[in-house]
């Protein structure tokens, strides 16, 4: 969803909430997030404090993850939060939290999937004791004992 926010940039103290979701339908077609398995539901606020415009929301969803160490997937849910400097103009010393609003236009699906991607881990445990695979036979050991001998 695409926020017109001239409005915020120009007076001092303007404030907007935000509740909104990003639909699965959309996910689908974002790179990266193909175990996202649930709406991402966006809700914070946009804030001119003093003539500076900040963006601070959370971000919660599922992600269907594989485990890394007994391969059996399970789902996770995740509430992430993010700030931001929005501005709209460019400048070449912005920082990484500076966010550039072509135009007023704040791109906020565009921001939030591009946030989490950051954050998601790459390799991921289905419980921080998870046993994983026997070596020699391969059953999941989270199921019990498979009956091969320790070496
Ligand atoms: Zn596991
Ligand atoms: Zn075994």
């Amino acid at each position: 969803m695409i926020w017109q926010i001239k409005r915020l940039f120009e007076r001092v103290g303007d404030r907007q909430e935000i509740d909104c979701a990003i639909p699965l339908e959309e996910l689908r077609e974002a790179r990266g997030c193909e175990s996202i398995v649930t709406p991402i539901s966006i809700k914070g606020r946009i804030i001119n404090r003093g003539g500076m415009v900040s963006l601070d929301y959370t971000s919660a969803f599922t992600v269907r993850h594989l485990c890394d160490r007994c391969l059996d997937e399970f789902d996770r849910d995740y509430s992430l939060q993010f700030e931001h400097i929005l501005t709209r103009e460019e400048s070449p010393d912005d920082g990484d939290d500076v966010y550039y609003c072509p135009g007023c236009a704040l791109d906020l699906n565009e921001l939030a999937v591009s946030d989490l991607l950051v954050e998601l881990p790459t390799k991921v445990l289905c419980r921080s004791d998870c046993r994983g695979l026997c070596p020699k036979c391969g059953r999941n050991l989270n199921l019990g004992d498979c009956g091969c001998t320790e070496e």
